[in-house]
């Protein structure tokens, strides 16, 4: 098996979402929506197969409920949440080429030795003692440099001064940068006629607030009792600064969030086995293992007690794409409090009355998507000719067969044609009957479809079909009347 190359392998990826129909640019006609994109038909496949597998998954348990909130909520949630004072990101301009940056990005882009040359020239032009003593003793310890840095950036004393030192990625200019700001992501939009503040609502930026605002109809409607979660899969908006990477940071995206209700004392423990399961949901659907990991937070949102990210090795490195959350009672008890509404629990073992914890597993659809796309792709060396393969688990694989009749006489298109109405009636099949039959495998094997369904002469005489998988390329003789059951035990393994 032939490395995967990091260089190019998202544009190769992205050419090949466009080219088989998998994602398209948004609004491409006109130059494009940045931030948006559109799922072609084996892209809706694929992205449909795994918020499938997550609901399967996280709502086929006794202790898990489904929901689907609306995406418009009143306002009052939003300053419940945090979110009109807090969901922001801080933004500098460059004066010069007009590029606009998120601060906290662009620093983290910054490597240590050259956050080290930063500071030594910035101490050179100011007169805290302390602060000089600091960079001075730096030695290559990139923790330790990154603490200095941060903490500058932080100080108002200082943060302009240190941005004067900063060349600008784009143009490479140095103090060019504007003054960082504070940039609310949320879209704001106005409901009936009036466009004015009182008819303000905004795209919901994240699924979670409307499970919490359902927690007691969810609760008493379902008659569950703690511990237990509520699930949902939808569309959330984020204004982002700068969206790029294809689909891992655009500005609409969907998520499959969970929050799990539990009593305050039992909160470490089911953080802990949530962390498990879900590290274990993208294994199970086939990633990479060491392409996975966790990532414990040390600073702290100001909701959460205990934060960690599981992260996927991409080409362009490690990123999250789901984040665990401890987030305490905070959620809820905001919500009271700006709801003026109770939102506790009656524990009938205890005959307490309190507020739930709540553990939440918060996945992006589409930032999965991206992992799992890339997880697949590989080329390969193949009797001297280079394949294009995506070895996506056949639970995720949008299309399940192909039925391909070795040549267009014979009788092999009536048979091929019976089987795939045969199959169509519980899986995705494609028929196929253009071309070199070596030619057929190739284009499935570039969409991922784990099995080729051959019908040829031999079918004829005893009615068996050969049966292609896709990764090994060995082929088994299989009886049309058993196709179904070999594909379902294939499939759900
Ligand atoms: P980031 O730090 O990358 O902006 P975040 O910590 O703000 O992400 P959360 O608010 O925890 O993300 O959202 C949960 C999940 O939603 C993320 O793990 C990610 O998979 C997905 N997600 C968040 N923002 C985006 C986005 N702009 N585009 C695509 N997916 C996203």
């Amino acid at each position: 098996m032939q490395e995967k190359k990091k260089t190019d392998i998202v544009e190769k990826i992205v050419s090949l979402a466009k080219r088989r129909g998998f994602v398209f640019q948004s609004s491409e006609i006109y130059g494009g929506l940045n931030g948006c994109w559109d799922y072609g038909p084996l892209g809706v496949e694929l992205l449909k197969n795994i918020k499938e597998e997550w609901w399967k998954f996280m709502t086929y348990r006794e202790d898990v409920e489904g929901l689907d909130a609306s995406i418009l909520m009143h306002p009052k949630v939003w300053e419940a949440s945090g979110h009109v004072e807090n969901f922001s990101d801080p933004m500098i301009d460059c004066k010069q080429c007009k590029s606009r940056f998120r601060l906290d990005i662009l620093v983290e882009s910054i490597n240590a030795k050259k956050k080290k040359k930063y500071l030594q020239d910035f101490s050179s032009k100011i007169e805290s003692k302390e602060y000089i003593e600091r960079i001075q003793s730096l030695k290559e310890d990139e923790d330790e440099i990154n603490t200095v840095f941060n903490t500058l950036l932080e100080d108002e004393n200082y943060n302009k001064s240190l941005l004067a030192e900063i060349n600008c990625p784009q143009c490479g200019n140095k103090g060019t940068f504007t003054e960082a700001r504070q940039f609310n992501l949320m879209f704001k939009t106005f409901i009936g006629p009036l466009e004015d503040t009182s008819a303000v609502v905004y795209l919901r930026p994240e699924t979670a607030q409307g499970i919490f605002v359902n927690f007691l109809n969810v609760q008493g409607s379902s008659r569950q009792k703690l511990p237990f979660g509520i699930a949902q899969i939808g569309k959330a908006f984020r204004n982002e600064i700068n969206t790029k990477n294809f689909l891992f940071r655009t500005r609409e995206f969907e998520q499959m969030e969970m929050q799990y209700f539990v009593k305050p004392d039992a909160a470490q423990n089911w953080f802990d086995y949530w962390k498990t399961e879900r590290l274990e949901w993208f294994k199970n659907l086939g990633m990479t293992t060491t392409k996975l990991r966790y990532h414990d937070h040390e600073k702290l949102a100001h909701y959460a007690d205990a934060a960690t990210d599981i992260e996927y090795e991409f080409p362009f490195g490690w990123g999250e794409i789901e984040g665990i959350h401890n987030r305490t009672n905070y959620d809820l008890s905001r919500h009271e409090q700006f709801s003026s509404k109770s939102l506790k629990y009656f524990d009938e073992e205890t005959k307490e009355k309190y507020v739930p914890f709540i553990i939440e597993t918060s996945a992006g659809a589409s930032r999965s998507f991206m992992a799992f796309f890339v997880d697949a792709y590989f080329e390969e060396e193949v009797n001297g000719e280079v394949r294009t393969v995506l070895k996506f688990h056949p639970k995720l694989a949008p299309i399940k067969a192909a039925i391909l009749p070795l040549v267009n006489k014979d009788g092999m298109p009536e048979i091929a044609r019976k089987i795939e109405a045969d199959l169509r009636k519980n899986f995705k099949v494609f028929y196929d009957d253009k071309g070199a039959i070596g030619r057929r495998y190739r284009r499935q094997d570039e969409v991922g479809t784990p099995f080729c369904i051959t019908i040829d002469t031999q079918t004829i005489e005893d009615n068996t079909v050969t049966v292609r998988e896709r990764d090994t390329m060995i082929q088994d003789r299989i009886a049309i009347d058993q196709l179904k059951n070999y594909l379902l035990t294939k499939i759900l393994g």
